[in-house]
């Protein structure tokens, strides 16, 4: 069986909590209806006196606030008070020579039908081996993302996680690491988990978040390497056949990283020359060997 890691530590109504203790009660919205919203935050071990650095702290937590926000959730932290709550937790299971994936859940507690919404920031945080990930199987699923009126895309909610699932269940039973999803008019939305990265006669290509995908902070540091390494780089629409005649594919996003599309349905991809030179780029970077403007790096 799959078991999710149970860290000592997790942050809860302000302070640390043992794993075991940290508990929602059976008719809070979150559990009864799915209400909350969420980061994914990658901390990256280096070997100098900062051990920890947090990729887009500042990004992540605009878009947690623009999440709640549109999913009518009330939160009040300051962004100093965010970076604290993520340090405490941080620090408490920070463990030498590894990275982390810190999760900060917004979670509605009390309330009924969006009145006397009560929430509470949560946040779960995950060692993780350090790795470059390894190249992936790509399909393509026939579950489709919603519309915009109809579960955001924009709102990084639990409840957006449905349609992943599925797709994520289809795949496996195909063989497949992960699966794109289309939009309602057929084009290329995203995957489970992260954006789709395409290289066509040299160009980067990815679909704009109006097409179906999260506004996604991997995407846009992708973009800015790709201005600094000279890589032409273009948000435009994708078409399925699209897929299936590109030079190059890869997934991209915070856990992700940049994951190498080996083979695309039943295709076996070429060499990914562009998007493994932008993938080694991005460690460089996240790693601290290399500086990049956009991608802000916040020590622990
Ligand atoms: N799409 C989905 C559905 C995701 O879960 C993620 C991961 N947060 C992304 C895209 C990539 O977003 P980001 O680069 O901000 O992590």
């Amino acid at each position: 069986m799959v078991k999710l890691q149970t860290p000592a530590f997790v942050f809860m109504n302000g302070d640390l909590v043992p794993w075991d203790d940290a508990r929602i009660h059976v008719g809070a919205p979150a559990l009864i209806r799915g209400i909350s919203v969420f980061e994914g935050i990658k901390g990256y071990w280096r070997h100098d006196e900062s051990h920890l650095a947090l990729v887009a702290l500042r990004p992540h937590y605009d878009r947690l606030q623009r999440s709640a926000m549109l999913q009518q959730l009330p939160f009040s932290m300051s962004y100093q008070e965010f970076t604290d709550a993520c340090f405490t937790i941080v620090k408490k299971l920070l463990s030498e020579d590894r990275d982390l994936w810190i999760r900060p859940t917004l979670f509605a507690v009390e309330g009924h039908w969006g009145l006397d919404t009560v929430t509470d920031l949560v946040i779960t945080c995950y060692n993780q081996d350090k790795k470059t990930p390894d190249p992936i199987s790509l399909g393509v699923s026939t579950w489709q993302r919603p519309i915009d009126t109809a579960l955001p895309y924009r709102i990084k909610s639990a409840a957006n996680y449905q349609m992943g699932r599925l797709a994520r269940i289809e795949g496996r039973r195909q063989g497949f690491n992960d699966m794109v999803m289309l939009n309602q008019q057929g084009r290329v939305a995203e995957a489970t988990g992260s954006c789709v990265l395409m290289v066509r006669d040299g160009t980067v290509v990815t679909p704009p978040p109006t097409e179906g995908c999260l506004e996604s902070i991997t995407v846009n540091i992708i973009e800015s390497l790709c201005e600094s390494l000279g890589i032409p780089f273009d948000r435009r629409p994708i078409d399925r056949t699209e897929l299936r005649i590109a030079d190059e594919l890869a997934l991209t996003g915070t856990l992700t990283e940049v994951a190498i599309v080996q083979r695309f349905e039943d295709l076996e991809m070429p060499e990914a020359r562009v998007l493994s030179r932008l993938r080694d780029e991005y460690f460089a970077c996240a790693r601290g060997l290399r500086a990049n403007p956009i991608m802000t790096l916040t020590p622990v």
